[in-house]
């Protein structure tokens, strides 16, 4: 993934992406809300449903109900594989000595059963990480728009006897000082 930055000249930046991001390191992808949005794309980006990472709450939603659902298909027809094989082993166990082919049926269930029950526990594990770092990026998202407006407020302050041109200055300059920092 290139970074999407349009430069000045109108060219493409097409330095790497930072993981699961759309920008490159210095155009963004060192800031702290950003590199946590990228990991939690990056994250669901992996659980092989690339293209639906907008949403990953969702996503994760998703995959939890799916996981859930074949967990009690599984353990049903666990059950019930049991339940026959008791009956089967009463009425021709004796006859053919084992019921192997049965046995092996219900041995591939549980397993079964059991991968998906790690899976679902692992799943949740990460929504609620996921869950996490998104919120973390809303609080930074919005410590950002509370500092713009509180900056506004100050510049526009008569007291500063800042002029329009002035104000209109330390939007840009700031942007390029955060970006040297960053550096
Ligand atoms: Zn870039």
């Amino acid at each position: 993934m290139q970074c999407s930055t349009i430069k000045k000249d109108a060219h493409r930046c097409g330095r790497n992406a930072i993981k699961g991001g759309t920008v490159c390191y210095t155009h963004g992808g060192a800031s702290g809300h950003v590199k946590a949005k990228a990991a939690v794309r990056y994250e669901v980006s992996q659980w092989v449903i690339g293209d639906a990472v907008d949403d990953p709450g969702e996503v994760l939603l998703q995959l939890l109900t799916q996981s859930r659902r074949r967990l009690l298909m599984l353990s049903e027809a666990l059950e019930k594989a049991v339940e026959e094989a008791s009956i089967a082993e009463a009425m021709v166990g004796d006859a053919f000595g084992e019921f192997g082919k049965v046995g092996e049926y219900i041995r591939g269930l549980a397993m079964l059963e059991a991968q998906e029950r790690d899976r679902a526990t692992n799943m949740a594990a990460k929504a609620v990480a996921a869950g996490l770092a998104e919120r973390q990026t809303r609080v930074a998202e919005g410590q950002g728009v509370l500092l713009a407006s509180l900056l506004k407020a100050i510049l526009s302050d008569p007291r500063l006897m800042l002029s329009e041109s002035q104000q209109a200055m330390v939007i840009p300059v700031m942007r390029e000082q955060m970006v040297l920092a960053a550096k």
